[in-house]
């Protein structure tokens, strides 16, 4: 399906030296910390405060909110798996993106997609009721639209996701930062990456000034952590982010920093495994005559915009059946499949975001953008994807979301 990761990396960016499967794993002398003796996984500064060799001279480190080595490591590591001039890790994604947003002043504008992740419209509403910041939730899958919507100072951040997140929503990643540096040199274009991972895209290689993560999907990869990672390109904007992260102390702590490390080391054998999983279930769903919404799947509208911008399809699809109980009813039927919020787990979870992850957003805004009810999402993690297409099968017949007979008699 493709050439493999990051064949363009090497050719676009002079910060990986490697693929990225290497990189990952790849910790050099130069970018980590200075250890005596030289241990093989970077120690946790567990310290809250260092100290000085005088009144007035002061080391590297004086105070875990400013700074902790554990957590510069994986700054230094994330940074140069995103291509990014410099990197913050953060206490979660939307810690992530509050910081970002510190960044718009009141009476200015952001336009950000119509269909993002619920807990950022959630705090994008915040922002425009509480600090007068205008919002333009707008489809940003057209240039034209959004091109409608840019005012030439008023406008501040635009923020996207793509591919959206249940709905698979491609955005032209490369066009959009074309038109907003034009025509907009304050704004920043600001891509919250989390559904594909700087494994599969990375935004700041190809327009992007900021770039987005929740590290608790598919960084950590295990579920038993909170992180946000912020990726800078420009050095007055990474100054102005690390500002508000030492201010506000949302800097992530060094325990959790070591275990964020750890997980990005085996970001690749997991995305290659989970999405070749994912791969196989969207056929076998598209087989059995469902509508399915991947963009792996040459049915996906925008499948090949997406890889310009992108080397796979990610690991999260989803699916309608026509009715919301059959919905309900599958999702409750399947045995290894768990029924859970979140995605980027080494585990596969099955959930209905119109009941779950997107409730928060009102009925009749979820209708307008098109939003079905009865939509299930799968989050496919790393088991034997035979198991995992059984499990399934077997809960869609029990659901009567297949109907046996029928297929009996076409066979
Ligand atoms: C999960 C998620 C977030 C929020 O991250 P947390 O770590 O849960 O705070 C933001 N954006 C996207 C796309 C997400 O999936």
């Amino acid at each position: 399906m493709n050439s493999g990761p990051l064949t363009k990396t090497s050719q676009t960016s002079n910060r990986l030296r490697y693929k990225l499967a290497t990189e990952l794993v790849f910790i050099g002398n130069s970018d980590g910390i200075k250890d005596p003796y030289a241990s093989a996984s970077v120690p946790i500064y567990q310290s809250a405060t260092f100290k000085q060799s005088s009144a007035t001279q002061m080391g590297e480190y004086d105070y875990s909110r400013s700074g902790n080595p554990t957590r510069s490591h994986l700054e230094n590591h994330i940074a140069k798996i995103m291509s990014a001039n410099r990197a913050f890790v953060v206490t979660s994604g939307m810690s992530a993106l509050d910081v970002v947003a510190r960044l718009v002043k009141s009476g200015e504008e952001i336009i950000a997609g119509n269909d993002l992740y619920g807990g950022t419209n959630r705090l994008l509403a915040f922002l425009n009721k509480s600090c007068d910041i205008k919002i333009h939730h707008i489809d940003t899958t057209s240039v034209d639209t959004l091109m409608q919507y840019l005012h030439p100072t008023k406008t501040r951040l635009i923020l996207l996701e793509s591919p959206t997140n249940p709905l698979f929503k491609i955005s032209d990643i490369p066009t959009i930062a074309a038109v907003v540096h034009e025509r907009c040199p304050n704004a920043l274009v600001v891509v919250d990456n989390t559904m594909m991972s700087p494994y599969l895209q990375r935004t700041l290689e190809f327009g992007a000034d900021i770039e987005i993560h929740s590290g608790t999907k598919y960084l950590s990869g295990h579920h038993d952590l909170m992180a946000g990672v912020i990726g800078v390109k420009d050095e007055v904007v990474a100054e102005k982010i690390y500002f508000t992260i030492n201010a506000t102390g949302s800097g992530l702590p060094p325990f959790d920093s070591w275990l964020l490390l750890r997980g990005i080391k085996t970001l690749g054998v997991r995305m290659e495994k989970q999405q070749a999983n994912a791969m196989q279930i969207a056929e076998f769903l598209e087989y059995h005559g469902f509508k399915v919404m991947y963009p792996g799947l040459k049915s996906h509208p925008q499948y090949e915009l997406h890889f310009t911008m992108s080397c796979g399809p990610g690991a999260v699809l989803s699916f309608v059946t026509g009715d919301v109980e059959i919905s309900e009813r599958v999702v409750e039927s399947t045995k290894i499949w768990a029924i859970s919020v979140s995605f980027g787990c080494v585990n596969s979870l099955i959930s209905m975001p119109c009941r779950m992850s997107h409730a928060s957003i009102p009925a009749a805004i979820r209708q307008e953008r098109g939003f079905p009810e009865d939509l299930i999402r799968l989050c496919v993690g790393i088991e034997d994807a035979n198991d995992l297409i059984e499990d399934l099968y077997s809960a869609l017949v029990l659901a009567n979301a297949i109907d046996v007979d029928q297929q009996n008699e076409n066979a």
